[in-house]
């Protein structure tokens, strides 16, 4: 029998009032793989919501690593990494991770959302001052938020803001400026090569959050570093194991030191289970795919030029995308879900992001084309946005 005892009545209240701003979220739930194409609540679609640029979850090289690590060594790794949980796999594992991203060393963490808050509240104080810009991760606003280091926003990608901001805090112990590599809800590229001169010039250490651009980015996949030819001039990367690498986690990737001190003080390293021996086989083994076949980033990038190219002929505001998130602006949250809804009944899953996420008056569908895409299947998806497109008065 279920007991309540009407203590939480009111979160009754709570979920009533995001529901009358539009703004209350309903899972979809996918019955399948997580596929260009893929089954989410009964039925087919075309799957433009997935992180997984490259097919890498249901590669092939993956899956076997995976059932091989589960049969050697069992379902889970049974503790935190300090005390019993540090596994060969996962040394293996930040061993290759520092050579793929050219850097000292790495340390793999349970998320990238953990790999960012555990980063930045390890590395600044109270002494310290953090430099961030506006449209940064959740993660590194809520790393921030961890920390008692005064904070500074700068307009988004403005690199005058930015210098101000450098001007104007030299008496901190430390100056670290913080940007995502790919921008996760525009799809628009740092202008990283300035931030670092910048950093150079101020003596400010330099963090970028390449979640979006593992594995699309840079040679082999590398990120935003390499892409640039910035291999060795940034302190802090940080990747993601959760996106195109098709697994799961988080890593930071710099100095020896670096990693030494996250294992001795960051939070979610030292207090939850790392993890399971099959994560971290198939993280090495994508690792193999990204070195050994560069025609699945190719095809990501013939697909994501195809997509960009029919939704900016069909009128489109798509924002400043320069990867493969692209958004398809709406408006309103409201609008923005009954788009998403509409297409889904059309069979194309375009997740709607709205306010908080995004501004208010900037809801969007967000749209991510991979590497496994078909020019059928996303010629069939640019009709549906064309159909709904025109019902709902976005395009003419
Ligand atoms: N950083 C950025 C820019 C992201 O978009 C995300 C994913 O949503 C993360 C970090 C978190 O990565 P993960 O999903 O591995 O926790």
């Amino acid at each position: 029998m279920v007991v309540a005892t009407g203590r939480l009545d009111y979160l009754g209240d709570v979920l009533d009032e995001l529901k009358a701003q539009g703004l209350y979220r309903e899972l979809r739930v996918l019955e399948s793989e997580q596929g260009a194409t893929a089954v989410f609540d009964g039925r087919e679609v075309v799957n433009l919501s997935s992180n997984n640029y490259l097919g890498l979850t249901t590669h092939r090289a993956l899956k076997r690593a995976a059932i091989e690590a589960v049969e050697r060594y069992g379902a889970g790794s049974g503790s935190v990494r300090t005390i019993a949980g540090t596994m060969s796999l996962h040394q293996l594992l930040e061993e290759r991770l520092a050579a793929f991203k050219h850097t000292e060393a790495a340390l793999t963490m349970q998320s990238g959302y953990a790999a960012n808050v555990g980063a930045i509240s390890t590395l600044l104080t109270d002494k310290d001052v953090v430099i961030s810009d506006a449209l940064n991760h959740a993660s590194l606003i809520d790393g921030i938020r961890l920390t008692k280091a005064a904070r500074k926003i700068y307009t988004h990608k403005d690199m005058d803001a930015l210098e101000a901001a450098l001007k104007e805090s030299g008496g901190y112990a430390h100056r670290i400026v913080v940007t995502d590599g790919v921008f996760s809800m525009d799809g628009d590229i740092a202008p990283l090569r300035e931030v670092v001169e910048l950093c150079e010039r101020y003596d400010a250490i330099s963090y970028v959050d390449d979640a979006h651009a593992s594995g699309v980015l840079g040679a082999a996949g590398r990120g935003t570093t390499n892409h640039f030819g910035l291999d060795g001039r940034v302190d802090v990367q940080i990747g993601t194991l959760s996106k195109a690498m098709g697994a799961l986690g988080g890593y930071v990737a710099g100095t020896q030191n670096l990693r030494d001190l996250l294992i001795q003080r960051s939070r979610p390293f030292l207090f939850s289970t790392s993890h399971p021996p099959a994560v971290a086989a198939a993280c090495l083994a994508a690792i193999g795919v990204l070195e050994g076949e560069p025609q699945l980033i190719e095809r990501l990038w013939e697909n994501t030029r195809y997509f960009k190219d029919g939704l900016a002929r069909l009128g489109f505001d798509t924002g400043a995308s320069e990867t493969p998130i692209t958004p398809v602006i709406v408006g309103e949250p409201d609008r923005t879900t009954l788009f998403s809804e509409r297409l889904f009944e059309l069979g194309v899953f375009a997740q709607a992001i709205a306010y908080p996420t995004v501004a208010r008056d900037k809801g969007r569908v967000r749209t991510i084309v991979t590497a496994t895409h078909t020019e059928e299947e996303l010629s069939c998806a640019l009709h549906a946005f064309e159909q709904v497109g025109r019902d709902m008065a976005l395009i003419g």
